[in-house]
């Protein structure tokens, strides 16, 4: 029997390589595509030599065309990391919309079931925690992060339009804050931040006082959650995240301990709408997908500590703030 067809974008980034490892793990015929703006092609250079891998350098905010079969899309181009968005922010909201739209077309057009990367930014800085699905959010639509959270709800909503008016099969996950191997030590993301100060021998900056929390989810968890809800007929968003929450100051204090690092932290301004809290009610993942996160802070923490500390010196020396 022929394979499966997936197309996943964004394959060259953190989440969408580890995506491709794992449909290609599950015998698929992968197809990534990335036009490589805050990937890395390192990030899939082990999948170039197998038959059931190809790659298109494209950009999905232009017209897609992908020749045969497609049995299923992963939309996961996005700039993610707040520097990112901030430094290229009409091509976030270009790939989170007219990506998105022609994305759809393509699974309509191709019969395909299409998953969308959403994420916790939908809620903006919330007034509700735990956040459970059901909460709308408190987004600054004009605000710095609003070129983010905006195209993320706008792709949430063309999404369930395209399922509802042109029934195609759609599946929305929001993505809380994940971590891993394969993040880039210079996205601004505050574990590359932190361990990255601390391989180099600088202070950790701490941004406001640091009693803002997380929840942060190790990407093989992550990527379970979301094979299981590809899998799944449910078709409302569905948070998949590590609901450990904990401050960042206290997140800092675990960096220190596990680098054992002699650098101080220093405190810096707060980003604007830098959200107070974060923490994913994962009730319905738990009961519709039978899924939790099994890889504690620990552990996960130390997977990528091991990993950063076996880039080259030139991965290290490049700093973004
Ligand atoms: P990443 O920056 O590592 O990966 C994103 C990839 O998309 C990159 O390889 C980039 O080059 C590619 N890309 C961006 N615009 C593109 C375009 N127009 N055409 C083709 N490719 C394009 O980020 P990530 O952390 O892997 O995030 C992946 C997805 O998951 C994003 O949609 C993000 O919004 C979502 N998400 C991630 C997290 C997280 O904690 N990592 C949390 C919530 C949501
Ligand atoms: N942060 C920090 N120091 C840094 C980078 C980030 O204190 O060097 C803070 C940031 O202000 C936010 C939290 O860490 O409160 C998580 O930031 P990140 O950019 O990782 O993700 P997001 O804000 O999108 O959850």
């Amino acid at each position: 029997m022929s394979k499966k067809r997936i197309l996943i974008t964004g394959a060259a980034g953190f989440l969408g390589s580890h995506l491709c490892d794992r449909f290609v793990k599950e015998d698929y015929h992968v197809i990534g595509m990335d036009n490589l703006i805050t990937g890395d092609l390192a990030n899939i250079e082990h999948l170039f030599k197998l038959e059931n891998f190809e790659f298109y350098n494209h950009d999905v905010s232009k017209f897609v065309h992908i020749p045969g079969k497609l049995h299923y899309i992963l939309h996961f181009a996005s700039p993610a990391s707040p520097i990112d968005y901030l430094k290229i922010p009409i091509q976030t909201l270009k790939v989170g919309s007219l990506g998105t739209h022609n994305l759809l077309g393509l699974a309509r057009n191709k019969k395909a079931r299409m998953l969308i990367a959403s994420t916790s930014e939908v809620y903006g800085d919330p007034n509700v925690n735990p956040q459970p699905e059901e909460y709308w959010g408190n987004v600054n639509p004009v605000g710095p992060r609003g070129v983010y959270d905006e195209a993320k709800r706008f792709q949430e909503a063309i999404t369930m339009a395209y399922h509802t008016f042109h029934g195609v099969e759609t599946r929305i996950v929001r993505i809380f804050n994940t971590y891993g191997p394969r993040m880039r030590l210079n996205d601004g993301r505050v574990l590359p931040a932190f361990i990255g100060q601390a391989l180099r021998g600088e202070d950790l900056t701490i941004f406001g006082d640091g009693s803002q929390t997380r929840s942060f989810c190790y990407v093989d968890d992550l990527i379970e959650g979301i094979y299981r809800l590809l899998m799944s007929d449910y078709v409302q968003p569905v948070n998949i995240g590590n609901p450990d929450e904990i401050t960042i100051r206290q997140f800092c204090e675990e960096i220190i301990k596990l680098t054992g690092t002699s650098q101080k932290i220093v405190y810096k301004e707060l980003p604007q709408d830098d959200p107070k809290q974060r923490r994913p009610d994962i009730t319905k993942a738990q009961a519709l997908l039978g899924w939790e996160p099994k890889v504690g802070r620990a552990e996960g923490l130390k997977i990528t500590y091991e990993y950063f500390k076996s880039l080259p010196a030139e991965a290290l020396a490049k700093v973004e703030h």
